[in-house]
């Protein structure tokens, strides 16, 4: 196991500081390592998933080699070679597991601000002090754009949130975590092959939740009950100016309906299968407000926006893959894990083969899978007999 930085780098370095799980303690084990503390319904500061894993480590005595950067991974008569920080290493099939999140996604438009405005994007963002007083807009409205806004409104600036295409969520629903629904109704479960539109679905942007002490719910209309100001996905910029797109009321309405669909999933899990007496009664959540007379545009010259958070996701980085694994969009080319380049392998990207594919608890259903795969293809005599890209 190859990791250019530390162990669980990603969760040591590339978090802000107030950030917690999303998902809650007791979903949050890995193979053979449940959670076991006091709190099995709260959320792991980054801190305690620093320890989680390497704990983990630990407990399955993992090969890890820190400090080794890949740089190169290229085809060899025999296999591939990879190049590193470290030296070379010869192998015959290559498991990528570099995250899907290495770098953030940041629009073009980004590079016609005017030079008075400052800049961060989520990975560069600590805390609200690295902020200069005064206005800030954040872009985007799903985990990230939602909770990041809200602590910079809780800081005492006045924020205005951009909001694209997202995804509504309470954090609990009749009485149980969202996240819970999501788990036992199978929604999670649901393998790529079973998707409809799986590009789609890898692409969707995460919820708007937060996993704080007070399990709060932190939709639009929590927002704008904060004092956040919401304006539309912004299209472009024009002599300074941002302008953004109209039609927040037909955004929302989508948001909602799709929250009140998946609602509904829960509610028939609920009345076919679950019996869960601790379960409350089915219930439905206002709709999301819509400002009366949201704006269009906002001038970035005239000081009312001090700063910019790009909160608009992010992306994974395969610039040391000397392969053509790629698309256009940066996003490798593989089915349900398997490489579109032979003995090739990939885990924790979205949708990879479950729903859950790229949070810490999906990982173990995906990774049988995979490894099944991987230890028959090194089984294999002739290993021409496995075609680039075999599905799983
Ligand atoms: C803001 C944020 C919030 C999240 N919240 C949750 C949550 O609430 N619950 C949940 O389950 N999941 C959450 N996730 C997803 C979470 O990141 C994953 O569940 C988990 O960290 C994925 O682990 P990973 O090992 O696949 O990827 P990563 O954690 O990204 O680890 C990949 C590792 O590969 C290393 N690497 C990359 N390129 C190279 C290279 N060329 N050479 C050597 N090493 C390399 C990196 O340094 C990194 O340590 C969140 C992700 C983000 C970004």
């Amino acid at each position: 196991m190859l990791e250019r930085g530390e162990l669980a780098n990603s969760w040591r370095y590339e978090r802000w500081d107030s950030l917690r799980l999303l998902t809650p303690n007791w979903q949050s084990g890995l193979p053979g390592l449940c959670y076991e503390g006091v709190d099995p319904d709260g959320y792991m500061t980054s801190a305690d998933v620093v320890d989680l894993l390497a704990r983990y480590a630990e407990h399955v005595q993992a090969p890890v080699r820190t400090g080794t950067n890949v740089t190169s991974l290229r085809p060899t008569r025999d296999g591939y070679r990879v190049t590193t920080s470290n030296g070379e290493i010869q192998s015959r099939t290559v498991l990528i597991a570099s995250g899907a999140c290495n770098l953030p996604a940041v629009p073009a438009l980004a590079a016609e601000l005017p030079k008075e405005v400052e800049q961060l994007t989520a990975f560069g963002y600590r805390n609200a002090s690295q902020i200069p007083e005064g206005g800030v807009l954040v872009v985007g409205a799903s985990a990230t754009g939602v909770q990041l806004a809200a602590e910079l409104r809780q800081s005492g600036r006045p924020v205005i949130l951009s909001v694209g295409e997202h995804v509504r969520l309470p954090r609990i629903y009749r009485g149980r975590d969202v996240l819970w629904w999501m788990d036992v109704s199978g929604v999670w479960d649901q393998r790529y092959d079973e998707v409809d539109d799986l590009p789609r679905a890898r692409r969707l942007p995460s919820p708007q939740l937060i996993g704080s002490p007070e399990r709060t719910t932190l939709d639009l209309n929590a927002l704008t009950a904060m004092g956040v100001e919401l304006v539309g996905r912004w299209a472009a910029i024009r002599d300074g100016r941002a302008l953004f797109s109209g039609g927040l009321r037909n955004m929302f309405s989508l948001a909602d309906l799709k929250m009140e669909r998946l609602l509904d999933v829960f509610d028939e899990w609920a009345r076919t299968d679950g019996a869960d007496p601790d379960v409350s009664p089915a219930e439905r959540f206002a709709p999301t407000e819509v400002p009366r007379s949201p704006r269009l545009e906002i001038d970035l010259r005239g000081g009312e926006v001090r700063s910019i958070i790009w909160a608009t996701g992010f992306r994974p980085d395969y610039r040391w893959l000397d392969l053509p694994v790629v698309d256009p969009k940066g996003q490798l080319r593989h089915q349900g894990g398997a490489v579109a380049s032979p003995g090739v392998y990939a885990l924790g990207l979205p949708v990879l083969r479950r729903r859950k594919s790229t949070f810490i608890h999906g990982i173990e259903d995906d990774a049988r899978e995979v490894i099944d795969h991987l230890s028959g293809y090194l089984a294999d005599n002739s290993l021409t007999s496995i075609r680039p890209g075999t599905s799983l």
